[in-house]
């Protein structure tokens, strides 16, 4: 993973990434049923325990990520989350 800044966001949270190490495919599943289904499962429940979960969601919402596990979240539970932000007239983050 990358550390530094990118648009003036901080970046450092990585660092303390439980998914670090961990193999790519794992949050990265290809497709939403069957065994990436299992895999994301099995990603989220990685998220559950690390101690950068809320960043690591914030930074995806806020840059848009829609693939992938990130923050304890699928990219169609993300979609969900943003669609309900912009509805609830785009309060300070996405959630
Ligand atoms: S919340 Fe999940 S995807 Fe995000 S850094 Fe932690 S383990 Fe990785």
């Amino acid at each position: 993973m990358r550390n530094g800044q990118s648009n003036g966001q901080s970046w450092n949270w990585r660092r303390q990434a439980k998914c670090l190490g961990s193999d790519p495919e794992l949050f990265f599943p290809a497709g939403v049923t069957g065994a990436p289904l299992e895999q994301a499962q099995a990603a989220k429940r990685v998220c559950q325990s690390c101690p950068v979960r809320s960043p690591c969601l914030d930074f995806a919402l806020e840059t848009n990520q829609d693939t992938g596990v990130w923050g304890g979240t699928t990219e169609d539970e993300r979609r969900v989350m943003r669609r309900n932000w912009v509805r609830a007239g785009r309060p300070s983050r996405p959630r």
